[in-house]
């Protein structure tokens, strides 16, 4: 594909025109393929050899079955994800925020790549929380994942909590609440945005998906980037249809940065 300059120059001009630190940046898995981490619709994506209901967690709390698939599932994660490095959108990103014009990142992705490549992280709203903590449902005591890792990498099963509760990822399976507090977070820096842009999602996962519409709403001027169209499109005053890491590139070089 190539990148239409115009877009991206309306981009820059939106993101320059702005008052410092009202623009939010709102991302999804697309944002991190470039590093390598597939996304879960894309062809080849997780979801094409996983199955989200199976890994649901009403059924990772009723049976040690669904627990040993939904394990299998993140030993593949980490495994995939523990060599991955931030790419340039999330460098990008991280210097838009360095040079004050973020409020915030609202991510969907459980990653941590924007901390990684240099976002602040009080800016970073974890929508789905993060796959580098590993906590007991029960009592919240924290275990390093990469002990876990080792256990399944070696055959083992995890075992349970000292206090008898499930260990699990402190990420936001299907079927599971998202955090109040940065769900209202997240609203608040939304609501107060005038120019919210979305990367690398496709805007189907609720409540995420909300926020782009809320923005709207809220008078925001609303970009999307994204390698394929949208469901909300039809929304945005700008989309880019086009690789992020791409875009971002481009941007960069408008701002000098
Ligand atoms: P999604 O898979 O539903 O959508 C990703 C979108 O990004 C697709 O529309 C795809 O066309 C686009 N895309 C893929 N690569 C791109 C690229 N290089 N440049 C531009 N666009 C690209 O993902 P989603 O919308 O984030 O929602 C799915 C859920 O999956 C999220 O809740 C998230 O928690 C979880 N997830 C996270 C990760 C991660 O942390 N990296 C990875 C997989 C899934």
């Amino acid at each position: 594909m190539v990148i239409q300059d115009g877009q991206v120059a309306t981009l820059y001009r939106w993101l320059e025109e702005g008052l410092p630190g009202r623009s939010v940046v709102f991302s999804g898995a697309g944002i991190s393929t470039a590093s390598g981490i597939p996304d879960f619709r894309s062809p080849g994506g997780l979801w094409a050899r996983f199955d989200p209901d199976e890994l649901s967690f009403p059924r990772f709390l009723a049976s040690a079955q669904s627990r040993r698939r939904y394990w299998e599932f993140y030993r593949e994660n980490w495994k995939i994800s523990r060599e991955a490095l931030p790419n340039a959108a999330h460098h990008v990103v991280a210097a838009l925020e360095h040079r004050g014009m973020l409020s915030a990142v609202i991510t969907q992705n459980i990653d941590g790549l924007h901390q990684q490549g240099g976002n602040s992280p009080e800016k970073v709203l974890e929508l789905h929380g993060n796959m580098w903590e590993v906590r007991c449902l029960s009592c919240s005591r924290s275990y390093p994942w990469e002990d876990i890792y080792l256990r399944l990498e070696e055959g083992r099963t995890v075992e349970d909590c000292n206090c008898g509760g499930f260990l699990k990822p402190a990420t936001i399976s299907f079927g599971q609440s998202l955090s109040e507090k940065i769900l209202e977070e997240a609203r608040r820096h939304t609501v107060n945005s005038e120019l919210f842009i979305c990367i690398g999602s496709s805007l189907v996962v609720y409540p995420a998906a909300s926020f782009p519409q809320l923005a709207k709403q809220s008078a925001a001027r609303l970009v999307i980037i994204n390698r394929e169209p949208t469901v909300i499109d039809h929304l945005a005053d700008l989309v880019i249809n086009d690789e992020a890491s791409a875009v971002m590139s481009a941007l960069r070089d408008l701002l000098h940065i």
